[in-house]
């Protein structure tokens, strides 16, 4: 039986809210102070109590922010983290020459990411690897400083050698779960409905350079790999692109919408959910 067309309201269409969003200086303010927490993360990590339970790395990494990424960011906001996740800015400095916008001298080598490597694999490993040693991560803050250091530093990198934003689509460990709950986040970007054969080709040959997650916004179909940076708002075709609120259900049953890689890592969830209730909670 056909799925019945799904609910969607375009959040764009007030204009109030349109400049807001296509503005960079919001979001910049609302990612340089997850950037200063970061810091202050790393800090307290690493000069900060040796127990866990008595430093602020651990408690607000993985008590707070955790808890509220999984209760309220994620189901609600889907890839609203990655909008304001201050681990790509200095990689994106670099890449764009400039703090807020394009403007300045480019360090980017500008390499595709391997084809082979174009999946949520290599998220998953990172993401099974952070698990499995998540009793000591927990009890040791040093280890959360190290894990943040090493997130950056591999951000950066990865922002010199490749494309745009490769390291959050390709590498980052919380990318490909974060990606999974957005497919039933009752947020998207797309492209505004009914636009002509013209305007998506006009599109198409504007937003795969416009767009740091590598995609085409004006063929964007599913949530998992839109950053909602909201950098297509903000190029001259921004117009036709809406930032819609909708139904959970808007994305499930979509043909093609799911792969392997992407049902090997909700087994992962599941299978970390079981083994952490046994070991936990005995
Ligand atoms: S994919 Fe990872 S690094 Fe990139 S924005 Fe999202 S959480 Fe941050
Ligand atoms: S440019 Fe648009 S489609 Fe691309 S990641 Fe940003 S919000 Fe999503």
């Amino acid at each position: 039986m056909e799925k019945a067309a799904s609910y969607r309201f375009d959040l764009t269409r007030y204009t109030w809210l349109r400049r807001l969003l296509t503005s960079r200086w919001p979001q910049f303010i609302l990612r340089a102070i997850t950037l200063a927490g970061f810091v202050l993360v790393i800090l307290t990590g690493f000069i900060g109590s040796p127990v866990g339970s008595r430093n602020f790395a651990v408690m607000f990494v993985w008590i707070a922010w955790w808890s509220a990424l999984k209760l309220i960011m994620l189901p609600f906001g889907g890839r609203a983290w990655c909008s304001i996740c201050p681990i790509p800015m200095p990689g994106e400095w670099l890449q764009q020459g400039w703090l807020v916008k394009p403007g300045g001298k480019m360090f980017n080598l500008g390499l595709r990411w391997p084809r082979r490597l174009r999946n949520t694999w290599l998220q998953s490993a990172g993401f099974a690897a952070i698990g499995l040693f998540s009793a000591l991560t927990l009890t040791t803050p040093v280890v959360t400083a190290w894990i943040f250091v090493g997130l950056i530093v591999v951000a950066v990198a990865v922002s010199v050698i490749f494309e745009q934003r490769s390291f959050c689509r390709y590498l980052c460990p919380m990318g490909g779960f974060i990606g999974l709950y957005a497919t039933m986040a009752p947020l998207e970007l797309r492209p505004q409905p009914g636009l002509t054969p013209v305007e998506k080709g006009a599109a198409a040959r504007e937003w795969p350079r416009g767009c740091p997650w590598i995609n085409n916004p004006a063929a964007l179909k599913a949530n998992a790999n839109c950053g909602l940076c909201l950098e297509c708002l903000r190029t001259e075709s921004g117009a036709n692109m809406a930032l819609n609120v909708r139904s959970f259900d808007a994305e499930l049953g979509q043909p093609g919408a799911f792969r392997l890689d992407e049902a090997f890592l909700s087994l992962g969830l599941l299978g970390s959910v079981m083994i952490y209730s046994a070991v936990f909670q005995g």
